[in-house]
């Protein structure tokens, strides 16, 4: 479980009860410092550490950081908004004691994700993390639901001998295919026991189809935990290769052609220990809630990739026909279309049936863009609308005519057009505020520009190893 208060200046009080013994059982475990993990609105994870006996004053007085890490490009450049990108101020930042793991596969270091606060004491308007519990938090108090989030992972092994900058596939053989496990049999075990140890219920792991590719797949959690667990997960599997000598990449795309790593996010609306996906009067058992749930994320898709691809590299993986999701349109089980409605197995939807957003990758805050789709869609549950015609098959096949009849988009093709989107989407902008809304607009314009001038080649270099 996530701790849904606000950190406080001094900590918060059930923090402090916990914080002695959970240092000396961290130290008694020879852990000498943790890693103060939070994520930035470009998407890269960026930290602090301290040494272990520093985690009573961490939790009470948080640890410094500033605040122009919000208005850091992938590449480390910096832009600014009316607020952010200064060298002026400071942040706080507060660990999650509930989300602290000793880390199986960096002996010696402990994990923990932030929240960051100003040094008055007040929510930090640009940190990812608040937002999201905040969206979350409000759902609970005006709407009485919860969710279950879910970040599917996948990812490019590569050669570490390779040399500098290049992709050198880490594995042969066919996609989904044994030559590939056999390969890199021991680091995949290897991984399995470090994500075990640190709590982390895996649903499955395999070769995918990309070279090199892997994914894996795991519980859910509330989103708060689940993106929490997207970035504990991204650590251990880089952490994990790098012990095997392979590099890790996470890109939408290591390389210009062909499939790229998604990030696709499972959500699940429940009210009173309820799943409302399951069950229902609407098509695949889904409850009039679900349903406009559902049609609130469909709308307001084309503005959501900003948030969900967020890089220009996202834009080499946004093509049709190759199970990313690139056309704004619903189906069961159809790995073509943005929205992919699962209703589980027969005897386990009540437990299973989610909807799965597929227009996301790991470039993506996971913070940010689990708060922005659950936005999106409790938008469209308050405005009771539905989905429309469902589809099956590959939408690519549509011409223009019957494409605009079922209301099929093809979602924005570079992240400029992106922005325009997000720029027209007052629902968006509203969840995330000012601060953080300018925030993402600026990025992404400076990572567009940032890139102006290379090829796709060029493009997919750049960002290869910066997630
Ligand atoms: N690699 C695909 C993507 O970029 C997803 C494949 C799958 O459905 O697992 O989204
Ligand atoms: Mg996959």
């Amino acid at each position: 479980m996530t701790t849904f208060a606000d950190p406080v200046p001094g900590g918060r009080p059930g923090d402090l009860r916990r914080v002695a013994a959970l240092t000396a059982d961290l130290a008694a475990r020879d852990v000498r410092g943790v890693v103060l993990a939070y994520v930035d609105t470009a998407g890269v994870c960026r930290v602090k550490t301290i040494p272990t006996a520093r985690l009573e004053a961490a939790v009470s007085w948080g640890v410094g950081m500033s605040p122009v890490f919000d208005t850091f490009l992938a590449g480390d450049s910096i832009v600014t908004t009316d607020v952010l990108g200064s060298p002026d101020g400071d942040l706080r930042l507060y660990p999650d004691l509930d989300q602290l793991v000793a880390l199986a596969a960096q002996p010696g270091w402990a994990w923990a994700p932030v929240d960051r606060i100003t040094q008055e004491g007040d929510r930090h308007p640009g940190c990812a993390r608040t937002f999201l519990r905040r969206i979350v938090t409000d759902a609970a108090e005006r709407h009485g639901l919860t969710f279950k989030a879910a970040v599917e992972i996948e990812w490019a092994m590569g050669l570490d001998s390779a040399p500098a900058g290049a992709f050198v596939p880490a594995v042969s053989g066919p996609a989904y295919g044994a030559i590939r496990q056999v390969e890199l049999s021991d680091c995949t075990a290897d991984l399995l026991t470090a994500l075990a140890a640190q709590d982390v219920d895996v649903d499955q792991l395999h070769p995918e189809y990309a070279a090199g590719q892997f994914e894996v797949s795991v519980g859910a959690l509330d989103p708060v935990a689940a993106a929490d667990r997207s970035v504990l997960v991204r650590q251990t599997i880089r952490a994990v290769a790098g012990r095997h000598g392979l590099r890790v990449s996470f890109a939408p795309a290591v390389l210009a052609e062909g499939v790229g790593n998604g990030g696709h996010l499972h959500l699940s609306c429940w009210r009173d220990g309820v799943n409302l996906h399951a069950d229902g009067d609407r098509r695949y058992g889904l409850t009039a809630e679900a349903e406009s749930f559902a049609a609130g994320v469909l709308a307001r898709l084309p503005a959501l990739t900003a948030v969900t691809a967020p890089s220009p590299a996202s834009y080499l993986r946004l093509q049709p026909s190759q199970w990313a999701g690139v056309f704004t349109a619903w189906g069961r089980e159809t790995r073509e279309a943005a929205l992919r409605v699962i209703t589980g197995t027969a005897g386990r939807r009540d437990q299973d049936a989610n909807l799965e957003v597929k227009p996301v990758d790991l470039a993506a805050n996971p913070y940010l863009a689990l708060g922005c789709v659950i936005a999106a869609g409790l938008d469209g549950m308050g405005a009771g609308t539905s989905l429309p015609e469902e589809i099956t098959g590959d939408p690519a096949r549509y011409g223009p005519d019957e494409a605009a009849a079922l209301g099929v988009r093809r979602l924005p093709r570079s992240l400029p057009q992106a922005v325009e989107e997000f720029r027209a989407d007052p629902v968006l902008r509203e969840a995330l505020g000012p601060v953080l809304a300018d925030a993402v607009t600026a990025v992404r314009l400076g990572e567009a520009a940032a890139v102006s001038g290379l090829d796709d080649a060029g493009v997919a270099a750049a960002y290869r190893w910066t997630y």
